[in-house]
């Protein structure tokens, strides 16, 4: 301890303080013409279901810590944040507390905001975005609008998924697991409804081209996959029943897509979807009554539970039969839930042996397995599995002993001679559906006149505002229906009376486009002023959880392709680079209201501090994976920056004063050497750590750091300048990480305000350079060599690198090494004989 008594760290106290003068000075507000080079990064910005918990912390400081750190590396930051507030969550929470969702949401957003303000972030608040505020979605209807005139979006009746529950459409995305509701875990089943749709497959082509974005690849692959583009040939099968005469020849056939022409000789079935328009005529009268009930049932299904891999495989036999053109075989037409009218022709045949869902059907239903492509030293036997891999083509006719790879192309190739069909490309990926009949969403701008069909609403009456007075209890309809006042409008274009679209959109159309609004908030006459945007867009970073992969990453580059057509926006991505964040669990379970294990930052920070809960979330486990909450955690984290306290205040001013017991000028110099080259090796390590977002690796490189300064503090071995400019480096090192205790010991050891506006340290290669030392090399006891190799080297190494060395090769030619001696730090003697 110092001499003088040392205040306590009293986090509470300068946290507030110092989150009060940073507002006060703005300091974290950005303009347009500032002169450094812009860097816009951001984190998904929050949705306002409730307070915030430790999970939402976990995505925002150590990504506040990035953007610190990006700006004190001269960079102009925008580091903005907003509120994703319309939506189901925030709907259906309100209705359970019987309040209207406005005054739920925005009482939300107010806590919200508080929280926010208490991580010390420096989020430019007056950029903030709210998507439940007319004046956000005036423009979301704006874009709406836009897409509809360039034919992006349209009409049509479709099938749909309906939750029962919520009573709403959910969109594929929304339906997860074994087909139930993402909001509320309620079975989903199907609906015809009219729906609005955008047509995002319009863009297939370009969303698999990742060639101008880093993204992490686990990302491209799950929207490479979700986007389920495959290529394969488009086959007809015959029809050997139920054709009568006279029939168009379209209709003595039907197609099949497949990705396999090599193994059609190995066809034993084919499958319907139940909804398959040739089903009711090809259905023969004893398994008329059976199939009608399955058809029934199905229709009921999810498409997600339907094609479900994991559960049971149902089907029927219809009681016709199809032609295999290639082979004149005769093979039974069945209908199963899980092939679907939507994907393909909405008919598929079976080739057990070759793919594993057919594998289960024809083992369940009793129906031939054939291979077709033989495995390696395949001999005629049964197989236990479908083989699907490469192999060699047998039971195919002239097609015998071809490689399958190249059997598939010669297969292709003589279906589209003969013209059974021809190669084509496929997706998996529909166009988005955005209608919900929901009240608490942007009404979508449109009207329905008697006479002049639909009309879209002229851009100058936007905002289409959402009436506060409307019973916004769910009813299978859109509640807005029975809004009177807001229903009933006349037509724009002949001025007769005329009725308003009631759904809402989904909220994924809000958070498709905020990150543009963010470049000017304010904006009256557009979305966004585009001189702005065209200075911050696109986005340098973007953060947030990887289970938006295929929604709102994937909707967001659709919307930004499709305003790029429409000459909106010039750049074809939003967010050129990518990073995941993992989950944080509370005793290896998921953190959830029902489970009751909730964290919230606040009692910690109220007793530790935000800065430790922020540095404790980044020492947690790598950033990317997430990491366990323990109370035991922050406690030591909040022990360190105590002891960081007392460190910087007990030396920093009195170090000069003290009687320090004079070492020898040689002791001094190579301490000061000594704590000047870890120095530089700290800033090396944690400027790589954050470049990388190794947060962990970059608190454990700090408090290593802190021990050692706290040894040599003790040892009292170094001159004053040299221990400043350790003291300084560490601070300069913390700040993004922990901000205020950063900025409180900048200013109390005498340094102006304030230490968010220093660059980043810099390291010196040459000091940061691990120490060495000369490793002899002897063999039988004699010096052959000398190399000059780094003091963290081990003992295989050291042999490895020995053994290696080209005079010592010559050494130990048409010898056998016995053994090798190895002396740490000093020398390997190689014995041979
Ligand atoms: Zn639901
Ligand atoms: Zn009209």
């Amino acid at each position: 301890m110092g001499e003088k008594m040392i205040a306590k760290y009293n986090p509470r106290e300068i946290e507030a303080k110092w989150q009060q003068r940073w507002a006060q000075d703005r300091l974290y507000e950005v303009h347009e013409d500032d002169p450094r080079p812009k860097w816009y990064e951001f984190t998904m910005f929050p949705y306002t279901s409730g307070d915030l918990h430790i999970g939402h912390w976990y995505a925002m400081a150590p990504s506040d810590a990035h953007a610190r750190f990006m700006r004190m590396k001269g960079y102009n930051v925008l580091h903005p944040m907003g509120f994703d507030a319309f939506g189901l969550p925030a709907e259906n929470a309100a209705i359970k507390r019987g309040i209207h969702p406005f005054t739920w949401t925005m009482g939300n957003i107010k806590r919200m905001r508080k929280q926010l303000k208490s991580l010390g972030a420096i989020y430019d608040w007056s950029r903030e975005v709210i998507t439940c505020d007319p004046s956000y979605y005036k423009w979301t209807q704006w874009f709406f609008l836009k897409l509809y005139e360039a034919g992006l979006a349209y009409r049509a009746k479709a099938p749909v998924n309906w939750c029962p529950n919520c009573q709403t459409v959910l969109a594929n995305e929304q339906v997860v697991g074994e087909g139930v509701c993402e909001r509320c875990g309620t079975r989903v089943t199907r609906k015809d409804l009219e729906q609005w749709f955008f047509r995002i497959t319009r863009y297939v082509e370009e969303l698999l081209d990742f060639s101008q974005i880093q993204w992490p690849e686990r990302i491209k692959v799950m929207q490479r996959n979700w986007v389920g583009k495959s290529e394969g040939v488009e086959i007809a099968f015959g029809l050997e029943d139920g054709v009568r005469e006279g029939v168009e020849s379209s209709k003595k056939e039907f197609r099949v897509f497949t990705t396999r022409a090599d193994t059609i000789y190995g066809v034993t079935f084919v499958v319907f979807a139940p909804e398959h328009p040739l089903v009711e005529r090809l259905t023969t009268a004893e398994h008329r009554e059976e199939v009608a009930r399955y058809i029934e049932w199905a229709r009921s299904q999810s498409e997600i539970a339907r094609t479900s891999t994991q559960r049971e495989k149902s089907g029927l036999f219809i009681g016709s039969y199809a032609i295999n053109k290639l082979n004149g075989e005769r093979v039974p037409i069945w209908i199963a839930d899980y092939v679907l009218t939507s994907y393909g022709t909405g008919a598929v045949m079976g080739v057990p042996a070759h793919d594993q869902r057919d594998y289960e059907f024809a083992k369940r239903f009793g129906l031939p397995i054939k291979v077709v492509v033989a495995p390696p030293s395949w001999c005629g036997e049964e197989l236990n599995e479908a083989y699907v891999e490469p192999g060699t083509m047998v039971n195919s006719g002239q097609f015998d002993s071809l490689p399958s790879e190249q059997g598939k192309e010669a297969i292709a190739d003589f279906i589209e001679e003969k013209g059974y069909g021809e190669r084509k490309t496929i997706c998996r990926l529909r166009d988005w559906l955005i209608s919900r009949q929901r009240y608490w969403g942007a009404p979508i701008p449109m009207i329905y006149c008697a006479r002049c069909g639909i009309v879209p609403v002229p851009e100058k009456d936007l905002p289409v505002l959402l009436p506060e007075d409307a019973e916004f209890r769910p009813a299978g309809e859109s509640p807005l229906k029975y809004c009177e006042s807001f229903v009933n409008t006349t037509c724009p274009k002949c001025s007769a009376p005329a009725k308003r679209e009631t759904d809402t959109m989904d909220t994924f159309m809000c958070s498709s486009w905020y990150y543009l609004r963010y470049a000017s908030p304010n904006h009256k006459e557009g979305p966004f002023d585009p001189e702005k945007a065209r200075h911050w867009l696109p986005a340098d970073q973007y953060t947030g959880g990887a289970e938006h992969a295929t929604m709102h990453l994937l909707y967001s580059r659709f919307f930004i392709k499709a305003l790029r057509d429409m000459g909106i926006v010039d750049f074809d991505e939003p967010f050129i680079r990518l990073y995941n964040q993992g989950t944080i669990v509370v005793e290896r379970q998921k953190m959830s209201k029902s489970r009751g294990n909730v964290i919230t930052p606040d009692p910690y920070v109220e007793e530790l501090g935000a800065d430790a809960v922020r540095a404790y979330l980044m020492f947690i486990g790598p950033w990317d994976q997430g990491g366990e909450w323990d109370d035991r955690g922050i406690t030591g984290i909040a022990r360190w920056l105590n002891r960081v306290w007392f460190l910087v205040l007990d030396s920093y001013n009195q170090w000069g004063s003290k009687a320090i017991s004079e070492p020898s000028e040689e002791a001094a110099n190579r301490a000061k050497k000594e704590l000047r080259r870890i120095t530089h090796r700290t800033i090396k390590r944690v400027t790589q750590d954050l470049e990388r977002f190794h947060f962990n690796t970059m608190i454990a490189a700090l408090m290593e750091f802190t021990n050692y300064l706290a040894k040599v503090r003790e040892e009292k071995s170094v001159e004053t300048a040299a221990w400043r400019e350790a003291i300084d480096t560490l601070l300069l090192l913390l700040a993004p990480t922990t901000p205020h205790l950063a900025e409180e010991l900048w200013t109390r050891t005498g340094h102006p305000y304030s230490i968010h506006n220093q660059p980043f340290p810099k390291w010196d290669e040459e000091l940061a350079a691990e120490e060495e030392f000369t490793l002899v090399i002897q063999v039988n006891g004699r010096l052959r060599d000398r190399v000059t190799v780094p003091v963290t080297i081990n003992e295989e190494e050291a042999q490895e690198l020995a053994l290696s060395r080209e005079r010592i090769r010559a050494y130990l030619k048409d010898r056998r090494v016995a053994r090798i001696i190895y002396v740490p730090r000093r020398l390997v003697n190689i014995v041979v004989k």
